[in-house]
């Protein structure tokens, strides 16, 4: 081990260089004290019924430089915040905080309410989760185990065509005795509902087998602490706690595709638990084969156990799903407002949910019912807004195509004037024009620090000003990116 460990070395000098990129933003304990006051004035400030239809979900990312990045579930909930209450909640940050000078909304589309929800369930009801989480002693490993959406359950999944594979598959493991199967890899598009899944299987089998200690956690997260441990030498621990684990739930497998030693990690960790027995369940958005930059001894094993992949929903599906979250959310919404949404909104579940969420709470913050009226209006905005996504991509071939040069000097480290003005340009209309956090702009542009990004927002806003050339540069390409 202390040889394969040697051998990977300058990987894990990489990864620990990004990885300290990744969290340097991370906010301090002082900064979310102060985030959480926000909340108890935005309660009073916008009443109880606004509060928990838009804002409860506002969670905080990072505070850099002024900034403080705060997370919403999705991009309806944004747009109406940022449309209502952005000036408000500026002001309440503003007065308690010199220090915050503006607010970024970032839409972040992982498991987002597996926090919020369920820090108040475990605060404030007691039954479920803590009968779940009479659970071992996690030990100092405690953080590794993430939360669980109370919501994901079997009880609230809705099969399908498309999803009833995964959905059988998943029961299997988690009502089996034995181990049926080793591992499950669940895979498919954004919002199918794989997140759902994996939390449904680790709520069924701490139910009905408490004394299991049950993992779930995002690759992403594993890396992490991966990474975390090698900086303070405690690998060993490390390796121990993951070994000890009855169950191993990774969400995102397709994260640690090209960290090589991250991957080194988990391919012993992986052989180790399946070697003695234990349940492995692995999610990705795409199937073990078609993941580049896997190691391909842990490519082939991915496939070794049941691969059961989520298909795009069905229109059945989605209706189904629809009336699920009508009852669940003990709302009154007309049939055929479903069958619209269920028609019209194709693309992934999350925003379908999204979408009547929305209706829901306009409806009741405007003390109105919700019609197929109302569902027209609110989901006119919701399309025409999908229709105007730019993305960076295109921002970098738009900025290229203008100043004729190649696609490789936006990512480049060429620093020469005639190269680097027009990145800074494509930057600056990144973050005009997208909603990506700059760390996010950063990683687009040959994994440049955010503080790069943000030093090339500032420039451009400048020569806006004051230089003639740059200001028409930019409009135009803006024009033809809107165009
Ligand atoms: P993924 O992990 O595949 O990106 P998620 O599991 O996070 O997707 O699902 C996105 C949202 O859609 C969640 O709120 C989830 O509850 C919901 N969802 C997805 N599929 C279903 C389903 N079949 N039944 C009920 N809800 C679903
Ligand atoms: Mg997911």
């Amino acid at each position: 081990m202390a040889n394969s460990a040697e051998s990977c070395n300058k990987t894990v000098a990489v990864e620990v260089a990004s990885i300290t990129e990744d969290f340097s933003y991370v906010p301090s304990v002082e900064m979310q004290n102060l985030w959480n006051k926000i909340h108890d004035q935005m309660r009073d400030e916008f009443g109880e019924a606004v509060y928990r239809s838009w804002l409860k979900p506002l969670t905080l990312q990072a505070f850099y430089h002024g900034t403080l990045e705060v997370s919403v579930p999705t991009r309806f909930i944004r747009d109406w915040i940022q449309t209502h209450y952005a000036e408000g909640i500026l002001k309440m940050c503003k007065a308690v905080s010199s220090e915050i000078q503006r607010i970024e909304y970032v839409v972040v589309q992982t498991s987002f309410f597996a926090q919020s929800e369920n820090e108040e369930e475990s605060s404030h009801h007691t039954s479920t989760v803590k009968e779940a989480k009479a659970s071992p002693d996690k030990g100092p490993f405690a953080e590794l185990f993430s939360k669980l959406d109370p919501r994901f359950t079997f009880d609230s999944f809705v099969v399908g065509e498309s999803n009833a594979l995964a959905c059988a598959a998943a029961r299997r493991v988690a009502e089996s005795a034995s181990v049926p199967f080793n591992p499950l890899y669940i895979y498919g598009g954004v919002g199918l509902g794989k997140t759902h899944l994996m939390h449904a299987i680790a709520w069924e089998i701490q139910r009905r087998e408490p004394e299991k200690t049950v993992l779930y956690l995002s690759a992403e997260k594993f890396m992490y602490q991966f990474v975390k441990a090698l900086r303070s030498q405690d690998t060993m621990n490390f390796k121990d706690f993951f070994r000890s684990v009855d169950v191993l739930i990774m969400d995102d497998i397709q994260f640690i595709a090209g960290k090589e030693s991250t991957q080194e990690e988990f391919f012993h960790t992986f052989n180790a638990l399946i070697d003695n027995n234990k349940q492995i369940i692995i999610s990705a958005d795409r199937a073990p084969s078609d993941i580049s930059g896997l190691d391909e001894r842990l490519r082939s094993r991915l496939a070794w156990g049941l691969v059961a992949d989520v298909q795009p929903s069905t229109y059945e599906l989605r209706l189904g799903i629809l009336m699920k979250k009508r009852e669940l959310m003990e709302a009154n919404v007309p049939q055929a407002v479903l069958e619209f949404l269920a028609l019209k909104i194709v693309s992934n579940i999350r925003e379908l949910e999204g979408a009547l969420t929305r209706l829901v709470a306009h409806a009741d913050v405007c003390g109105k019912e919700v019609t197929l009226e109302t569902a027209q209006n609110v989901l006119h905005d919701l399309l025409r807004s999908h229709d105007q996504r730019i993305t960076i991509d295109e921002i970098q071939r738009k900025v290229t195509e203008h100043f004729s040069l190649k696609m490789n000097d936006m990512y480049s480290a060429r620093r020469s004037r005639n190269v680097a003005r027009p990145r800074q340009i494509a930057m600056y209309l990144a973050k005009q024009l997208t909603q990506r956090s700059l760390p996010e702009i950063g990683r687009k542009f040959g994994g440049r620090d955010h503080t790069t990004v943000m030093h090339a927002v500032r420039k451009i806003e400048e020569l806006i000003d004051h230089d003639e050339s740059v200001s028409q540069d930019v409009e135009i390409i803006r024009r033809t990116l809107k165009g």
